[in-house]
């Protein structure tokens, strides 16, 4: 139970209207937590309290679905004079036990008038009966058993099980480090099963929307009801009594996106944070907290388990293991002596030389997708979105159509946003305000008549492929191909079910899935990501690259990648190249970040400063950061060089929705430094309406 606070001053209280649940919503732990993020991430509790809770459980609305409920009330043989029918359907229920009153009509071909009757003569009971709103109602689950773990396999879990968290101090962080395909999943179901033996429960974070079916049905397939969902596609009534089978132990096994971390689990045994490194476990809004961050705080509050897993570990981790703080385990090989795909890099500009144009296939890939349609093998193939999508361009002057409310490009604050050119519907689209028009009929700055659609879609890149291959079939996944309910899962499902060759997809297709036809994987465009403004932008692409690669070869058949790319001996290419040298990588990596220095070696926040007037944006991010830069001298007279402040710049994303961009980036040596620096100039010279400040602990995002 939690505590209750020391009594507050009486001015300020109000009364209590009523009370919404005999049971508190956050146990001590939880709250703990709660006020932890409040002061990490300096952010009222009241909307870290609120993170914390399901809004579709705190809506005065929310309660749990009844349906009538048809049972029997009396042995069959003490019944009344009834009908023929009336007995016969009696007989019915007694043998089915009982059910809902709707179904119960359609399959016993009967009306609820004839069940009204019988229930007047004492029969049978007709009463409101909860019914659970079921995620996964309507999906076949097929139960599996445990696999038996190989030799590496049961090293790994043996380091996760092997700290008691009876012991007084809570068990360290493990970090999971495991080829993809290596059975990272097996070992965290294994380890669940021993946590729910001992009668606690488990909480499974996993990335994004994405992977979550794919995901939950592992986790439902080996333990059944006692798994629930919780992601962002459910639907208000689903989340409600989600949360509520979780605070009741009904399910012990929670399975969700980074929110997930606040399940209201009971005697927590064990967090698994799945692929750790990914992006989407920082929230961007306020409170901006990491999932993986709180995964290891909670764990360390409920004394439980937390296992970190991934092919390629965020160097946040990797340097916790060096530090001693997180211990490692590591699983270098695939499952069943399975091997890791060979990589071939394909050097886009030898590709222009030979061909005289810029392919969206290489010829090397298009003869390696024509084998696997051959032999009845899947191919995925892999679009790096970013910075590739279709604009549309006057040939004439090279007036390229863009939205007017928002600003991209170079950081010169002037550059405009191109709209994407979407072919569906023959309209363009500005993907961060979501304004859209028709294609215009000439150029309005020379009224040429004659466009050109320039950068890859994954539509244009669809359309090609059909072209090659009249015959294959295709599947595209996407953000404009996925925006219904289910139709990740729709798509996952049809290609599991080999009812197609050929997967093209962005971002969301590269990481997690497991299809074992799948023996080719194809990378269009590596350098993307290579060429943001970031100092991640390596970590990124190498981790996209490996994670990519990885889905191909994973049954009993090899798998083949090629990687198209204008940079073969860039180091991270290189190494998502050679799928056994992370640390290589990953300390080459290290070492560049510490002379920065740059996380992790020290904390780095982004203030972002938006106004719609472009001067007041400026002039009050210049305004900070010429006072941080004052306060950076003070600190750094004893530590020299360790409060770094950034000039105010407009951001990468200048303009967004009308609003100016501009930013400030500050590294200190813990967030608490940035923290208290930043509450200091918030108090000197508070923001004024009409200027929003965001501010980003340990931001990722630095666009
Ligand atoms: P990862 O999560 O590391 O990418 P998975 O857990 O998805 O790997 O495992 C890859 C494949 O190997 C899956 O189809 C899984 O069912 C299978 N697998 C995992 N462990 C074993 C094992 N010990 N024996 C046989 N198959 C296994
Ligand atoms: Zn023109
Ligand atoms: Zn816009």
């Amino acid at each position: 139970m939690p505590e209750l606070a020391t009594p507050a001053p009486k001015s300020r209280v109000k009364p209590i209207l009523g009370i919404v649940d005999e049971n508190p919503f956050f146990s001590t732990e939880l709250l703990k937590l709660v006020k932890w993020i409040a002061r990490y991430t300096d952010t009222p509790i009241e909307i870290c309290l609120r993170t914390a809770v399901p809004a579709a459980v705190l809506k005065p609305s929310a309660k749990p679905k009844e349906l009538l409920y048809v049972a029997p009330a009396i042995p069959l043989a003490d019944a009344p004079a009834l009908t023929k029918h009336q007995h016969d359907l009696l007989a019915d229920i007694a043998r089915v036990g009982g059910g809902w009153l709707q179904p119960l009509c359609r399959e016993m071909k009967t009306t609820p008038a004839t069940l009204r009757a019988l229930a007047e003569k004492g029969c049978v009971k007709i009463a409101p009966r909860v019914s659970r709103r079921d995620p996964l109602a309507g999906r076949t689950v097929i139960h599996d058993r445990p696999k038996t773990l190989n030799a590496l396999q049961t090293k790994a879990l043996d380091v996760i099980v092997g700290a008691s968290p009876d012991a007084e101090s809570p068990p360290k962080p493990v970090l999971l480090h495991g080829v993809t395909g290596s059975g990272k999943t097996e070992i965290y179901l294994q380890a669940i099963a021993r946590e729910l033996e001992a009668g606690r429960g488990a909480i499974v974070l996993v990335p994004e929307i994405a992977l979550t079916p794919q995901t939950v049905y592992r986790f439902a397939a080996r333990f059944g009801n006692q798994v629930a969902v919780l992601h962002s596609a459910l639907s208000d009534g689903e989340r409600y009594d989600e949360w509520h089978r979780i605070r009741t132990g009904e399910a012990r096994v929670v399975v969700g996106p980074r929110s997930a971390i606040f399940a209201p689990v009971r005697h927590l045994g064990l967090i698994v944070v799945d692929e750790e490194h990914d992006g989407s476990y920082k929230q961007d809004e306020a409170p901006r907290y990491h999932a993986r961050d709180l995964a290891v705080m909670r764990a360390g509050l409920e004394k439980a388990r937390v296992v970190l897993g991934s092919a390629t570990p965020s160097l946040e981790s990797w340097l916790n293991v060096k530090k001693g703080k997180y211990v490692l385990a590591s699983v270098p090989e695939r499952v069943a002596g399975r091997s890791l795909p060979q990589v071939h890099l394909i050097n886009l500009e030898e590709e222009i030389q030979a061909t005289g144009q810029l392919p969206v296939y290489s010829r090397f890939l298009l003869d390696a997708i024509a084998e696997r349609l051959r032999n009845g093998e899947q191919t995925i193939l892999f679009l790096n979105r970013r910075g590739y999508s279709r604009v549309l361009q006057c040939k004439a002057c090279g007036w390229i159509a863009s939205c007017e409310k928002c600003v991209g490009g170079g950081g010169d604050g002037e550059t405009p946003l191109p709209y994407t050119y979407h072919e569906a519907d023959q309209c363009l689209r500005c993907h961060v305000c979501g304004e859209w028009r028709h294609v215009p009929t000439e150029c309005p700055d020379c009224h040429a008549r004659d466009f050109a659609y320039t950068g890859i879609g994954t539509q244009r890149a669809e359309g090609i492929l059909k072209k090659c291959f009249p015959a294959a079939r295709i599947l595209r996944m996407d953000a404009d191909s996925t925006s219904r309910k289910n139709s990740h899962d729709d798509i996952l499902s049809a290609f599991r079910n080999r009812a197609a060759d050929i997967l093209i997809g962005t971002q969301m297709i590269a990481k997690g899935l497991d299809f074992p036809n799948v023996t080719l994987v194809g990378v269009l465009n590596a350098d993307t990501s290579l060429n943001m403004p970031d100092f991640r932008a390596g970590e990124r692409t190498y981790q996209l690259l490996a994670q990519v690669s990885g889905r191909a070869g994973r049954a009993e058949k090899p798998g083949e990648v090629y990687i198209q790319t204008f940079s073969p001996d860039a180091p991270p290419v290189k190494a998502a190249a050679d799928g056994s040298s992370y640390a290589a990588f990953a300390d080459a990596e290290l070492a560049a970040r510490r002379e920065g220095p740059y996380p992790p070696f020290c904390h780095l926040a982004t203030l972002v400063f938006r106004s719609q007037d472009e001067q007041v944006a400026a002039s009050w991010a210049n305004l900070y950061a010429r006072a941080l830069m004052g306060y950076a001298e003070k600190f750094n007279a004893k530590n020299p060089n360790a409060f770094l402040v950034s000039e105010a710049v407009p951001a990468a994303l200048a303009k967004a929705e009308g609003w100016y961009r501009q930013q400030v980036v500050v590294r200190a040596p813990t967030a608490r430094d940035i923290v208290l620096a930043v509450k200091w100039i918030r108090a000197e010279r508070p923001p004024p309406d009409g200027l929003r400040l965001a501010f980003d602990v340990d931001a990722l995002n630095l666009l």
